[in-house]
């Protein structure tokens, strides 16, 4: 049974790592944005709720999000473990994490936040069926269009200079108690994301002692 949390901020390819680790070794992979995104999509009464809060522009609390993981949690529907990404959320959230599940490690994704600017600030959604492009590493033709509907390729609303150092100071600020609390627990994984998604991918089996085969 093996038990990981993977950390790290957006663009950071957080959700990419887990997913590679998950289907190889039958983990659960346990992500809350996409378990609120399913509720959204299917109009649950969660869905309805998460819809509200984002609707009047506020954040989904952390108190809201611990409630789906504990019962997401309680479905123990795993048989060789998890990777659960996006929680927790606070220290005390960690804690009680510490206490009820016996973490094997905490992968933590790390990358300096001029790569971050970099990867998120170049990235592009389609305006006409909302596609993403990933352009890391050019700049966008002028004219560069959707090669899929032929839609213009635009920036996310979000994606502004501001509001990215907003996120990335409410990242630091959040994140760092969680991540002394697990280092003093020596659980933590530190992981050089700047690389390749396999190199990346190859390092974090490599120092979990997980081969294929
Ligand atoms: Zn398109």
């Amino acid at each position: 049974m093996r038990k990981y949390v993977i950390m790290g901020i957006q663009g950071s390819g957080k959700g990419t790592q887990a997913q590679l680790l998950a289907s190889d070794f039958d983990l659960v992979h346990i992500s809350v944005g996409d378990i609120f995104r399913w509720n959204v999509e299917q109009h649950t009464k969660l869905g309805a709720q998460v819809r509200r809060i984002m609707a009047a522009g506020e954040l989904v609390d952390d108190e809201l999000v611990e409630s789906i993981v504990r019962q997401r949690l309680h479905d123990h529907d795993w048989n060789y473990g998890f990777i659960i990404d996006g929680f927790p959320r606070n220290v005390r959230q960690a804690e009680f994490f510490l206490e009820s599940f016996d973490i094997d490690a905490v992968i933590l994704l790390e990358l300096a936040d001029e790569e971050v600017a970099t990867r998120v600030l170049s990235r592009r959604i389609c305006a006409g069926c909302g596609l993403d492009y990933n352009i890391v590493g050019r700049l966008p033709e002028e004219s560069e269009r959707c090669a899929t509907c032929g839609g213009m390729l635009v920036m996310r609303e979000d994606d502004t200079p501001e509001a990215l150092a907003a996120r990335l100071r409410d990242y630091h600020d959040k994140t760092q108690p969680i991540i002394e609390l697990f280092e003093r627990k020596e659980c933590v994984l530190h992981v050089d994301a700047k690389r390749g998604v396999d190199v990346i991918q190859d390092d974090i089996r490599g120092r979990l002692g997980l081969r294929d085969g």
